[in-house]
């Protein structure tokens, strides 16, 4: 059996496979999924939960990641995100 790497989300520090995972990455100052996993930016890695996205958002944890202040939008939009792939 071939061993997977595991990342670790930013949110709930849990960690997991890259596939239970989503992979987003700020580009031009807007957050977007990254599918392939080969987006340039400043990527980070989110488990598939609203849970978690408001986490992030509570702790104000993506702030730190990315080095800047994250919109209300951006955070709607990775909503959107965990929405689509259920
Ligand atoms: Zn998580």
């Amino acid at each position: 059996m071939i061993k997977k790497p595991m990342r670790m989300c930013i949110a709930c520090r849990e960690r997991k496979t890259k596939d239970q995972l989503l992979r987003f990455v700020s580009h031009d100052h807007q957050i977007v999924l990254d599918n392939q996993k080969q987006l340039d930016g400043r990527g980070f890695y989110l488990c598939n939960k609203i849970e978690c996205v408001d986490l992030m958002k509570k702790k104000k944890i993506l702030n730190k990641v990315l080095s800047r202040m994250v919109t209300e939008q951006e955070y709607e939009a990775m909503k959107e995100y965990v929405h689509e792939k259920k």
